[in-house]
């Protein structure tokens, strides 16, 4: 049996990390034993519909390098890939369900059902509809739902992959719609009808839909089909073991993107929400989590989204990039700080230091805050007090003399000799000769050469510079310090 997963979203807004997790787990299973993922866009309440989110769903699919066989862009032997593009399929079952007697049309309009529902609140019922169209026979000339005749008695077992059988008491599950008023199906009649055309063998979703699965396993029965595999994935929960949310950091996948999460790390870190290799291992590639996923590692205890984890995660993934794929992803960030485009050429003047930038790095716009100096041609922007350091707070006669020093050392540095092991030495050397603390020594010459009091290696920096520009901002700074109230 060749493995067919669907992801079905609705396209309602954009797609939730949360959400996005079922995709993942989908299109994993689908890798792992060379199956079909199959995207299926869900859009039968048509009320809720949001133009341009279909789009939306599939970019962040994209940015997350998970591709699709099938779906309604790409298209495939199962299409079309919009349910409301696929209603004839949904009426013909209902059809059928209504001709044998398994499905009925029901005319109960919403004031009747309103009143019905207030009326079982009171009476502390649980609450349903009371099927008085079922025994009727309703012919098709009114307006009307369809809804499906559940067993009245007994119960309705789900086997579940995580939980082994499931049994939900006939009693308490009322006759659901199946058809809506305006012709459009349920997510339930839909669901089902749509999972077997297409031939689908595992459905893999939130574990909210656990309660509706009877629904589904009573519609399989009645329309005679077999029943897919299970898969109700635990529920995603914050820190606080409240339901995932909002204030957990639970936006869309594309916020993540902006902030500078690497899709690789996001992807790593869903994958671990309810599944995992083995006990130790947290840091896998997109490959290596191909490699060793199936459902047995999905547990139903593991899933708890830690914002902190994945900014761990994130850090690391930064880390680890090949320098040069680092500088690739962190330029269109560069570029959006100084409003103008950056060579490639001039980019790969950062090669050497751009180890150095991964391991400060936590998120991808802060490679702009590491890097811009190195592209200013103009005076920068510091304050005289960000220079002095705190080691020669209000002397900046002090810092004057100290500035003037270095300047004379980096001058004498022979150009070709310009490497940071030699600049280090050259500078340190001073330090001891001035009987000045490195620090007090090196703070004037990092704000001066980059504008901050935050930045790459010391060293580094000035060698990726260079003599001549170090020289003119080390230049600019002692003029700075010499009119002190300007
Ligand atoms: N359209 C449903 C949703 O957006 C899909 C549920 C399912 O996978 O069956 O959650």
């Amino acid at each position: 049996m060749s493995v067919r997963v669907r992801y079905g979203p609705s396209p309602t807004g954009e797609p939730h990390v949360g959400n996005i997790r079922t995709a993942l787990f989908d299109w994993l299973l689908a890798r792992r034993f060379g199956g079909q993922f199959i995207v299926r866009i869900e859009d039968t309440d048509q009320s809720r519909a949001v133009e341009g989110t279909e789009q939306l769903i599939l970019d962040a699919l994209t940015w997350l390098g998970l591709d699709w066989d099938e779906g309604p862009d790409v298209g495939g032997p199962f299409g079309p890939y919009r349910q409301s593009e696929r209603l004839p399929l949904y009426v013909e079952a209902a059809d059928r369900l209504i001709a044998e007697g398994k499905a009925y049309r029901c005319v109960c309009s919403s004031e009747r059902l309103d009143a019905l529902r207030k009326s079982q609140q009171q009476a502390k019922q649980p609450p349903g509809y009371d099927r008085r169209c079922r025994e009727l026979g309703l012919p098709g000339d009114e307006p009307h739902v369809v809804r499906l005749a559940m067993p009245l008695d007994g119960d309705t077992v789900v086997n579940d992959y995580l939980r082994g059988d499931v049994f939900f008491q006939n009693a308490l599950l009322d006759d659901h719609v199946l058809l809506k008023r305006d012709g459009f199906p349920t997510y339930h009649l839909a669901s089902v009808v749509d999972d077997h055309h297409m031939q689908i063998t595992h459905v893999i979703r939130g574990d909210e839909w656990l309660s509706s699965a009877p629904r589904h396993v009573q519609t399989y029965a009645v329309l005679g089909w077999d029943e897919p595999i299970w898969v109700h994935l635990p529920i995603i929960r914050g820190p606080d073991k409240g339901k995932l949310s909002k204030r957990h950091g639970a936006t869309s996948v594309r916020e993540y993107a902006d902030k500078g999460f690497l899709p690789e790390a996001l992807l790593n870190f869903l994958a671990l929400l309810g599944w995992s290799r083995d006990e130790t291992t947290t840091i896998m590639s997109r490959d290596e989590i191909v490699e060793s996923f199936d459902l047995d590692g999905l547990g139903l205890a593991s899933a708890m989204f830690d914002i902190e984890r994945l900014s761990e995660m994130n850090a690391r993934y930064i880390r680890d990039l090949d320098p040069a794929d680092f500088l690739a992803r962190g330029k269109p960030h560069l570029e959006l700080r100084l409003g103008h485009s950056v060579e490639n050429d001039a980019l790969d003047r950062l090669l050497t230091i751009a180890p150095a930038i991964q391991e400060r790095v936590k998120l991808m716009p802060e490679f702009a805050d590491y890097t811009d100096f190195f592209f200013n041609d103009g005076p920068l922007d510091y304050a005289n007090d960000a220079l002095m350091g705190k080691a020669y707070k209000n002397k900046p006669w002090m810092a004057l003399e100290s500035v003037e020093a270095s300047l004379q050392t980096l001058r004498s540095v022979a150009e070709s000799g310009w490497t940071a092991e030699a600049l280090e030495a050259a500078l340190r050397d001073l330090a001891t000769e001035r009987g000045e603390k490195p620090g007090a020594l090196f703070t004037p010459i990092r704000v001066a050469a980059t504008g901050k009091r935050i930045a790459p290696p010391l060293f580094d920096t000035l060698e990726t510079l260079g003599q001549a520009r170090t020289l003119e901002r080390l230049n600019a700074a002692a003029e700075r310090l010499a009119r002190p109230d300007d």
